[in-house]
């Protein structure tokens, strides 16, 4: 049953802008390959990007998680912020775990990496402490249906505070802090999807990639 919707979703994956759907991960450092696997299992085109100008036409891109001080100097070295910046102002679709999430965060409670303001959160990087660095735990997540999410911690932030423009999708149960927040066009999760079978929410993003490439469709043809 899951195969089967996860092929529909697949067909859909590739039609509606003249061309196959285009989804990056920043391969700069962290677990960038996971993201390309699931990606794949979703048949969609995943990219490895390690140079800014290959941010040019894509549809989607994934910030991986790993190290947010590491990725952050790195953006920098290679100079990706002005490429990030333009992707996430012309639409596509753009999604942080973990040590992405706090790349595109607005604010972070420790004074670095700095952030790039990319969507209205506060972010507490390293929150669950060292005793509990790593931990699974079961979620519901807003526009997912089938069930609770495994949802897999690693030295993993939480949102702190968040603006008006952000819809929250996951929240931990005891306290209620956001774990998976959207804004338009962009996701943020602070666990890692990548590290599990499920795809889900890895579709969901491929989804909102589509809608991405859609509406670029339409305003070329306008
Ligand atoms: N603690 C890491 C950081 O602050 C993030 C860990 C992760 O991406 N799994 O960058």
């Amino acid at each position: 049953m899951v195969e089967t919707s996860s092929r529909d979703h697949n067909a859909e994956a590739v039609i509606g802008h003249g061309g196959a759907l285009k989804i990056g991960v920043l391969a700069l450092q962290g677990d960038f390959i996971e993201h390309i696997h699931m990606l794949k299992k979703l048949g969609v085109e995943a990219f490895e990007i390690r140079k800014a100008s290959e941010l040019e036409g894509l549809d989607g891109l994934i910030i991986p998680g790993g190290e947010s001080t590491t990725i952050r100097k790195l953006i920098d070295l290679f100079g990706f912020v002005p490429g990030l910046r333009a992707l996430a102002n012309r639409g596509a679709a753009l999604w942080g775990t973990c040590a992405g999430m706090i790349v595109i965060a607005k604010e972070l409670t420790d004074p670095y990496p700095e952030p790039l303001g990319l969507i209205d959160i506060k972010v507490s990087r390293n929150w669950f402490g060292r005793q509990v660095d790593s931990f699974e735990g079961e979620f519901a997540f807003k526009g997912i249906d089938g069930g609770p999410f495994l949802a897999v911690f690693i030295r993993a932030p939480v949102v702190e505070s968040f603006g008006d423009s952000v819809d929250v999708l996951a929240r931990l149960e005891d306290n209620g802090k956001p774990v998976a927040v959207r804004s338009g066009n962009i996701l943020a999760t602070a666990f890692h999807p990548e590290l599990t079978e499920d795809t889900r929410v890895h579709e969901y993003f491929v989804s909102m990639a589509r809608q991405a490439a859609a509406s670029k469709s339409t305003a070329g043809a306008s």
